[in-house]
């Protein structure tokens, strides 16, 4: 597969191309370290640049057959000698590179432009590996949710919500959190992106839980909120209905060929109906893969069209500051007809 992704990337370039960026790296070759620069050529091997802390890791972890060179000090010197015993003097750059990094070209023989990647439009659309990883971060994702289901009830604090399902997700073999848990309770939860706090949950509150857990290398993220008792206000109710209907909104509209802005304006309408549009900050969603946010995103300036192997997020929320948030999401894998459903919790409890 690793090939075959390598393959792709190559018709698509005219001048040879330096990747950086370490989830492009992984993505291409399998090199997870943390420093590397793969070069890839339109046409044959490609050569994997790293220091001396990485020369054994990266001939065990590579993937694809690539030459090896191990750089001393000056990794362009090494790039650009590379470059000129080829017989070639331009460069492409993905514009991940830091701004100290691209100077180091000033005064080299070689012509260098930084580019968005192209590596990004190619992990936009997931191949099978890719989707049996995150089905796997998903489903331990929703397993240690569940195990810490009990825990939440009225005068627990946050961040032990949070603590607990970081170290489940860990201790049923998660390689890393995707992204730091945010749990929220109370009004609290009307910060979208609320760190957890020694607030403690209320009698008749709901806690938001955004959580997620990296799998061989791929991310899951869901949301739910969980009222702590039955006496959850009216208020709630109606905000949650509204978000479950904007959920089945979005999903009816999901399927190849739509653009993803359409998605999410639908969203925005309905509940603009509903008289919650304007407590919607954030866009709808976005790509999930090797980071927790990539390509494509659901917005409403997105210019992508859905193709069927993405795998992005619907979270739609509604955040009325002074009285609290609601958010669902659910992680979907686009198919030529529709999407299939990744994640399996439900949606109240
Ligand atoms: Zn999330
Ligand atoms: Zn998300």
């Amino acid at each position: 597969m690793f090939k075959e992704r390598l393959e792709r990337l190559q018709k698509m370039l005219e001048a040879p191309l330096l990747v950086l960026s370490l989830g492009n790296l992984f993505y291409l070759s399998g090199f997870r370290g943390s420093l590397g620069f793969l070069l890839v050529l339109p046409e044959g091997k490609p050569f994997f640049f790293c220091d001396g802390r990485y020369v054994t890791q990266s001939r065990e972890e590579l993937a694809i057959e690539a030459e090896i060179v191990e750089f001393d000090q000056d990794v362009v010197e090494s790039i650009c000698g590379v470059l000129s015993s080829l017989g070639l003097n331009c460069l492409l750059v993905e514009d991940a590179a830091s701004v100290s990094f691209a100077r180091r070209f000033e005064g080299k023989s070689c012509s260098v432009s930084f580019v968005p990647s192209p590596v990004h439009v190619l992990r936009a659309v997931k191949d099978k590996e890719e989707i049996q990883a995150i089905r796997r971060a998903v489903a331990l994702a929703e397993k240690a949710f569940l195990e810490i289901l009990p825990l939440i009830r009225e005068g627990v604090e946050e961040r032990d919500i949070a603590v607990e399902l970081e170290y489940r997700m860990r201790k049923l073999g998660g390689e890393a959190t995707a992204f730091p848990t945010i749990v929220a309770s109370g009004k609290r939860s009307a910060l979208p992106h609320a760190r957890p706090t020694a607030c403690k949950v209320q009698k008749g509150e709901w806690v938001l839980i955004d959580w997620g857990v990296r799998v061989d290398g791929y991310c899951a993220d869901l949301t739910r909120v969980i009222p702590v008792d039955k006496t959850a206000s009216l208020c709630f109710k109606e905000a949650f209905l509204a978000l479950q209907e904007a959920q089945e909104v979005a999903l009816s509209c999901i399927r190849e060929g739509i653009e993803a802005s359409f998605v999410d304006r639908k969203v925005r309408e309905f509940l603009d109906k509903r008289g919650f549009s304007r407590y919607f900050t954030h866009s709808l969603g976005h790509g999930v893969g090797i980071e927790v946010h990539e390509e494509p995103k659901l917005s409403s300036k997105s210019t992508t069209v859905l193709c069927s192997g993405m795998v992005v997020t619907v979270e739609p929320g509604i955040y009325i500051p002074e009285w609290g948030g609601v958010r669902l999401e659910h992680m979907v894998l686009v198919t030529e007809y529709g999407y299939i459903l990744l994640d399996t919790l439900p949606e109240v409890f």
